[in-house]
């Protein structure tokens, strides 16, 4: 029924991480930043397979294709 819905920037349609992946990069980037790399940001984009906004820190779909591949920081990981 919403194969058409119009995706707006809403945060209500953006799918959001985990808590526990949120924890997990806060942890990564106090890491991070004690050996001066750069910092991982999660930001919204769009998902590159289905279209759907969601939170990223750094994969380029939502979880939608990728379920064999086990990322780290995706939503994969329960
Ligand atoms: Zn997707």
């Amino acid at each position: 029924m919403d194969s058409e819905t119009t995706i707006t920037e809403n945060s209500d349609n953006i799918k959001k991480l985990p808590p526990s992946v949120v924890k997990d990069i806060e942890l990564k980037n106090h890491a991070r930043r004690l050996a001066s790399l750069s910092q991982i940001r999660i930001k919204v984009r769009s998902c590159i397979a289905c279209g759907t906004f969601f939170e990223s820190a750094g994969n380029r779909t939502c979880g939608c294709n990728t379920r064999s591949t086990g990322f780290i920081a995706g939503r994969e990981i329960i």
